[in-house]
């Protein structure tokens, strides 16, 4: 039985034979939408082993992975938040100046 270990592949379900079956994962487009994604659910309480984003040598889109070996732990998700604030506050910063850009404009 072909184990699908190169990261395009999720498991899908046992058929009745109890053969494993396997579904493309949900790519993404571009980097920023899966990290996000793998924040999220590394954010969640519900969440146990560490997801990160990675580029798709079958697809070439981005996938979201989950890390058997890696445990989340509350020290990672405290670093998640404050990089997400960060980032935030970055955004908000060169949107300010470019609104004020726009002002001196017109
Ligand atoms: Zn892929």
């Amino acid at each position: 039985m072909l184990e699908k270990n190169d990261g395009h592949y999720t498991f899908a379900y046992y058929d009745a034979n109890g053969n494993k079956h396997y579904k493309a994962k949900k790519g993404y487009n571009t980097q920023e939408q899966a990290v996000e994604m793998a924040r999220k659910l590394n954010l969640s309480p519900q969440t146990v082993h560490k997801y990160s984003a990675y580029k798709c040598s079958i697809c070439h889109k981005w996938h979201v992975g989950k890390n058997k070996y890696k445990t989340i732990t509350e020290e990672d998700r405290e670093k998640i938040r404050k990089q997400i604030q960060l980032e935030n506050f970055y955004k908000k910063k060169s949107y300010g100046k470019y609104s004020r850009i726009i002002e001196e404009i017109s």
